[in-house]
C-alpha cells in the first residue's frame, strides 16, 4: 500500500510522539481487506502517568491565557484540518473502512467545525455580575482541570475533536484514548493542534483497551470524563467517575424510532430512513433503526426503499464511487450476522439483504426486515450495523407509545407533511436529538446527546460549555460585617 498508515509512534504526549513497545500490541486492520495496516502499543502504566502528568502540569497556564488567545489556536487548527482534509479522510477510511465519499464530507470537516466553533466561543466565555443593593456577586467561569476523553470506533476523528474542542476552549487539558479498533486518527488531531500553536501537554493521546480507559477514569488528577461508547461501558465508567464525584458526559448507544406517517413525502422519508440506517454501514449511534411506518404507506415505502438500496455502490472504500463500505471489524460483522439470524428465527420478514458479501473484508449487505414486532430482539437491542427493522402502526398515539417503549433515548425522527402533528409528536418522543422531515443531521451549533440510558450531558453547541467548565460565585460585601458576637 503506497499510503503510509503506520504512525510515527503509538502515543502523543507533551507535544511529541512517544513509544513504549512493552505495551500490549494493537494491530490495526483495514476492514476492506482484513489485512494489517499498522501496529500500535497500548499505554503502559508509565505512559498513562506521563500523559496525565503532562496534562496536569500544563493546564493552569493554558487556563490563564485569554479565551481569545486559546480560540485563535483552535481556529488555526480548524484551518489546517480543512487544508489536509484529503489525507485525513484517506486515513479515516483506512482506520474505519467508511467510504472516502463519506469521510471527505463528514469527518475531518466536522472536527474542523468543532475547533472553529469553540475557538470562536472561547473569547466570550464570561461570568456574570449580580447586584444586591450595595453588595454584589460575580461569577467566574472556570476550567475543570484535566479531562479524559474516551472514543468509540465509528467516528475517530470527529469524536477526538468534539471532545477536545470544548474542553480546550474552556481552559482544560485533555488525555484522549481512542478506541483500540481505530487508533490512528486522533494522533493526527494532536499533531495538528500542536502545529497550530497549542502548548505542550494540553492535548495528549494514549492508546489502549478498556483497562487503559479505566485507569484514566480513576486517576485522582482527572476532573472530568467524556465517553462515547456503548451503554454497558457507560455504566462502568459513570460509576467509576461517580466514586470520585467527577463530572461526566456520556454519549452512548440507542435504538431510535423513526416515525413515518401516511402523508409523508415518500422520497424524502425513504431518503431519511436510508441515511438513518445505512450511512457508515449502519454504525451510527443516533440511527433510527426502528422505522415505524403507517399502514397506508407501508408497501410503497418498502418497494421504493428496496429499489433505492439496489443502487448502493458497495466496494473498495477508497474508490470515490463507493457509498457503502465494510463493517469496522470481523467481530462487529459477526455480531450483526447473529442479529440477522435472530430476526429470521423470531419471524421477521427479510425484505432485502441479510448476507455477508463473498469478497475480502467485512462486508454485509444492507438489510431490511419488515413485519417486525416490538418484542423481537432486532426491535429491542442496538445492532450497530446495516439492519433496518420496519414496524407497522395505525394511529399517532400508538406510534408515540411504542416509540417510547425502550430504555434508550438518543434520537427520534418524524416524517409527515402535517406540521402541527410533526411538532406535537416530536415533543412527546423521549429523545435528546430529534429530526422533523430529516435524519441524522449533526451541525456543531446544535446540542447533541441522549436521554434515558443513552447518556448524560450534551456535546456541541453552547450547551457543551456547561459540561467543560464550572461556575465559581464570589460574594463581595461593600460595607461592614455584622456578626452576632
Ligand atoms: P465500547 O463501549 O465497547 O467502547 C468505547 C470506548 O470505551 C473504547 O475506547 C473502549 O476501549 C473504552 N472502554 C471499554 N471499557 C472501558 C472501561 N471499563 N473503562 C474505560 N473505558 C473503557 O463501544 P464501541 O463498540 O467502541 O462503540 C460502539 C458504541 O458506541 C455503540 O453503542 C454506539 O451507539 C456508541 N456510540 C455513541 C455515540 C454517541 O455520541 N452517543 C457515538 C458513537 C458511538
Amino acid at each position: 500500500m503506497s499510503y503510509d498508515t503506520q504512525p510515527k509512534a503509538s502515543h502523543f504526549i507533551d507535544g511529541a510522539y512517544v513509544e513504549d513497545k512493552s505495551g500490549t500490541p494493537i494491530p490495526v486492520i483495514y476492514p476492506a481487506t482484513g489485512k494489517q495496516i499498522a501496529l500500535v502499543h497500548a499505554a503502559t502504566p508509565a505512559i498513562i502517568d506521563q500523559a496525565l502528568a503532562a496534562a496536569h502540569r500544563a493546564q493552569k497556564q493554558w487556563a490563564a491565557m485569554s479565551g481569545t488567545e486559546r480560540g485563535r489556536i483552535l481556529r488555526r487548527a480548524a484551518d489546517i484540518m480543512r487544508e489536509r482534509n484529503h489525507d485525513l479522510s484517506v486515513l479515516e477510511t483506512h482506520d474505519t473502512g467508511k467510504p472516502y465519499q463519506e469521510t471527505i464530507a463528514v469527518d475531518a470537516t466536522s472536527g474542523a467545525d468543532a475547533f472553529e466553533y469553540f475557538g470562536g466561543l472561547a473569547g466570550s466565555l464570561t461570568g456574570e455580575h449580580i447586584q444586591l443593593g450595595e453588595n454584589w456577586v460575580y461569577t467566574r467561569r472556570e476550567a475543570l482541570g484535566v479531562c479524559v476523553g474516551i472514543g468509540a470506533w465509528n467516528y475517530p476523528t470527529q469524536i477526538a475533536c468534539w471532545k477536545g474542542a470544548p474542553a480546550l476552549a474552556c481552559g482544560n487539558s485533555m488525555v484522549f484514548k481512542p478506541s483500540e479498533m481505530t487508533p490512528l486518527c486522533a494522533l493526527k488531531v494532536a499533531e495538528i493542534l500542536y502545529e497550530a500553536g497549542l502548548p505542550a501537554g494540553i492535548y495528549n493521546v494514549v492508546q489502549g483497551l478498556g483497562e487503559v480507559g479505566a485507569s484514566l477514569v480513576t486517576d485522582p488528577r482527572v476532573a472530568k470524563v467524556s465517553l462515547t461508547g456503548s451503554v454497558p461501558t457507560g455504566k462502568k465508567v459513570y460509576a467509576a467517575a461517580a466514586a470520585q464525584m467527577k463530572h461526566v458526559t456520556m454519549e452512548l448507544g440507542g435504538k431510535s424510532p423513526l416515525v413515518i406517517f401516511d402523508d409523508a413525502h415518500l422520497e424524502n422519508a425513504v431518503g431519511g430512513a436510508i441515511l438513518g440506517n445505512f450511512y457508515s454501514s449502519g454504525q451510527v449511534c443516533s440511527n433510527g433503526t426502528r422505522v415505524f411506518v403507517q399502514r397506508g404507506i407501508k408497501e410503497a415505502f418498502l418497494n421504493r426503499l428496496t429499489e433505492r438500496l439496489s443502487t448502493a455502490v458497495i466496494g473498495e472504500p477508497l474508490d470515490e464511487a463507493t457509498n457503502f463500505g465494510p463493517m469496522v471489524s470481523e467481530r462487529q460483522m459477526n455480531i450483526v450476522l447473529d442479529y440477522i439470524e435472530k430476526g429470521e428465527k423470531e419471524g421477521a420478514r427479510l425484505v432485502t439483504g441479510g448476507k455477508r458479501l463473498d469478497r475480502d473484508g467485512f462486508y454485509l449487505q444492507p438489510t431490511v426486515f419488515a413485519d417486525v414486532t416490538d418484542d423481537m430482539t432486532i426491535a429491542r437491542e442496538e445492532i450497530f450495523g446495516p439492519v433496518m427493522a420496519v414496524l407497522d402502526f395505525e394511529t399517532e398515539e400508538e406510534a408515540i407509545t411504542r416509540a417510547n417503549a425502550t430504555e434508550f433515548g438518543l434520537s427520534a425522527g418524524v416524517f409527515t407533511r402535517d406540521l402541527s402533528r410533526a411538532h406535537r409528536v416530536i415533543a412527546q418522543l423521549e429523545a435528546g436529538s430529534c429530526f422533523i422531515n430529516s435524519y441524522n443531521d449533526a451541525p456543531v451549533e446544535a446540542p447533541f446527546g441522549g436521554t434515558k440510558m443513552s447518556g448524560v450531558g450534551r456535546e456541541n453547541s453552547k450547551a457543551a460549555i456547561n459540561h467543560y467548565s464550572e461556575l465559581k460565585s464570589v460574594f463581595v460585601r461593600m460595607g461592614d460585617v455584622e456578626a452576632p458576637f
